[in-house]
């Protein structure tokens, strides 16, 4: 499988209509698309305590001359997106997520040389500030991504996770303070290559708590963000609208100009 799509370089313009909701967004082009999806198999890292991903045959080719599976996993498990509701009750939920904050310009903030030097590292707000220095103000409505590296030990469950003998996980993070300067910036929502939005130690999950009260939601497992530029991309998040759910999986494009 292709993860780089050459697409034509098309203006694209065009309402989305759902069997819920329909949309404007602004027009844009693009030249390629990337994937920022893991694909999705049994031996997957996934939370410890989780849910893992399990794939079963319902039907066979032989069995009845067509395939058919059957998978479970838990809603975190995977490429997927954090609803509001996930720790904030009456806050928004996976299917009440606006189209138009699913579509949405891409920033991504490059940490991985911090993350070398330490595992357990937290984005701060002198990072975004460091980009904001470079490419101008974080815009309102838009996506903003952690790029920590940690996409590419996904394939290696116990490099991902990184568990210690005390069972601590070490994986890099948002620190609080920069969720809340993102929060003012109005972002409508952030991103990470690893578990969690909160990084591997933490107990509080404060990053969560900022950004679930404020109903933004949070992209995490994100894979492929070396493919993508620190501005210009427009994002298209295609979470899973289960009633009720506090979390989805979804499939992740990253459209380049
Ligand atoms: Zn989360």
């Amino acid at each position: 499988m292709s993860l780089i799509t050459k697409i034509c370089a098309v203006t694209l313009l065009f309402s989305i209509t759902t069997a819920q909701a329909e949309t404007s967004i602004q027009p844009f082009s693009a030249s390629k698309a990337i994937d920022l999806t893991h694909a999705m198999h049994d031996d997957m890292p996934f939370w410890p305590g989780g849910v893992p991903f399990a794939k079963e045959a319902l039907v066979t080719y032989e069995s009845g001359g067509y395939l058919l599976h059957k998978f479970v996993m838990g809603e975190n498990t995977g490429t997927h997106v954090d609803a509001p509701s996930h720790f904030i009750e009456g806050n928004l939920g996976i299917d009440s997520l606006p189209i138009d904050q699913l579509i949405l310009p891409m920033i991504v903030i490059d940490v991985k040389s911090k993350v070398e030097a330490n595992p357990d590292y937290e984005l701060s707000t002198q990072d975004v500030r460091d980009w904001e220095s470079k490419y101008g103000s974080i815009p309102k409505d838009s996506l903003v991504v952690m790029n920590s590296g940690w996409h590419s030990k996904f394939n290696d469950s116990e490099k991902y996770i990184n568990m210690d003998s005390d069972n601590v996980m070490h994986f890099p993070g948002y620190s609080v303070k920069a969720g809340e300067y993102l929060v003012k910036r109005g972002v409508a929502g952030i991103g990470i290559d690893t578990l969690s939005l909160d990084h591997g130690p933490s107990k509080t999950f404060g990053t969560h708590v900022v950004m679930l009260k404020a109903n933004k939601y949070q992209v995490e497992n994100m894979a492929n963000l070396d493919a993508v530029p620190a501005i210009g991309a427009t994002a298209v998040i295609g979470v899973l609208p289960i009633k009720g759910g506090s979390q989805a999986q979804a499939r992740i494009f990253a459209l380049i100009p």
